[in-house]
């Protein structure tokens, strides 16, 4: 086996030369995959959890030039779903037997912290746990959110890279995002983020310092996708991110971070007919299929060639489970906290 592959399953831990050696190294990916396959066995088991996803607003105040949402973005037919439109979607998640919804949107003020907070108490009362993608917001929003019943919180940095931050997410700072992060684990979520792949200019280095900032933030979620050029931006000529990097960091992010929570995501079966599954046999242990309902799935256009548009959410839920059936795992019935098993980190550092 190759040395730092071994190194990675008994240590938990890599340099920085040490990724991009892996990540660079294509003819090394099955043997990385399957080292990552085992350590999420034995970390976090067979079970894959379902978190049922709701757009619930395309509105979005921020220019990201990778992302279909963008405010300068005028060809996007915009929605934002009325309170008691979301709560019927939360209601249906419990009804396909989902135990986390993910409120995701573009950065809509409507959502002030008085809407947010009274949605927040009437969705945990369904008996969910929840997770807010919403963009940047204030401590004290954070903090009222999670008062109102928000577990988890996802954030992807989407590059620790300043310089190709400051260039891809112009008038947002890069010194707010991480502050962002910071804050959400001072007040007790699980947090979650990631990275793009693929954003020109990104390098190798750049990626692998990514992973070494996920672990140093000891994130308890890793979300990362292939950046898929959309039309109706300033990225639209840009190259797709590569399937089998994007492999390489999944198993690489395992590797490093045993006990986080991994989703295969939408965006990699975008590039690759069946990623999720290729993905989840590389490290992933979580799914998010969408509870999003008509036409709306398909309006929340973040990037083209979106999977599934034309599904039913009950079609999703059925697909998913088949799919998770037949690689042996399993569609788990708890709701999926981070175990934190503070005694793999002590042998592993005594290694
Ligand atoms: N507004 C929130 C949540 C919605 S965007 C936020 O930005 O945090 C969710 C994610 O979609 C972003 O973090 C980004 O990484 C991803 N995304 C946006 N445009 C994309 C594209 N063209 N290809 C792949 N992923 C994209
Ligand atoms: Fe808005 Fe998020 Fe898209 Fe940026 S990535 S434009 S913040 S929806």
């Amino acid at each position: 086996m190759d040395k730092y592959i071994e190194k990675a399953e008994r240590t938990h831990n890599l340099t920085e030369a040490e990724l991009i050696f892996l990540l660079q190294n294509q003819s090394c990916e099955e043997e990385l995959a399957a080292a990552a396959d085992r350590v999420r066995a034995k970390y976090v088991g067979n079970g894959v959890h379902l978190r049922g996803l709701i757009e619930f607003s395309n509105i979005c105040r921020q220019d990201c030039l990778y992302c279909g949402l963008r405010r300068d973005n005028k060809k996007i037919e915009r929605y934002r779903l009325q309170e008691n439109e979301i709560l019927e979607l939360a209601r249906k998640a419990v009804g396909y037997g989902y135990k986390t919804v993910v409120l995701q949107s573009g950065e809509d003020s409507h959502f002030s912290v008085e809407v947010m907070t009274r949605l927040l108490h009437k969705i945990k009362l369904l008996g969910l746990a929840i997770t807010l993608s919403i963009g940047e917001r204030s401590f004290a929003e954070y903090k009222a959110f999670k008062a109102a019943g928000a577990d988890r919180y996802l954030l992807r940095i989407e590059t620790t890279n300043k310089n190709l931050y400051t260039q891809m997410d112009p008038g947002m700072s890069f010194e707010n995002r991480k502050t962002c992060l910071w804050n959400l684990r001072k007040l007790g979520y699980e947090v979650g983020t990631g990275c793009l792949i693929g954003l020109p200019g990104q390098t190798i280095q750049s990626l692998a310092q990514d992973i070494l900032f996920f672990k140093e933030l000891d994130t308890d979620m890793v979300g990362i996708g292939p950046l898929i050029p959309n039309g109706d931006t300033p990225l639209a000529t840009a190259a797709k991110g590569d399937f089998g990097l994007t492999r390489r960091m999944v198993a690489l992010i395992r590797l490093l971070l045993p006990e986080a929570n991994i989703p295969a995501t939408t965006a990699m079966e975008t590039l690759e007919p069946n990623a999720r599954i290729i993905i989840l046999q590389s490290g992933a242990n979580v799914v998010m299929p969408n509870v999003t309902e008509g036409d709306y799935r398909r309006k929340y256009a973040l990037y083209p060639g979106k999977i599934c548009v034309a599904d039913t959410p009950a079609q999703c839920r059925c697909c998913m489970s088949g799919k998770i059936n037949s690689i042996g795992r399993y569609v788990a019935k708890t709701k999926g906290f981070r175990r934190h098993l503070p005694a793999a980190y002590s042998q592993a550092a005594k290694c």
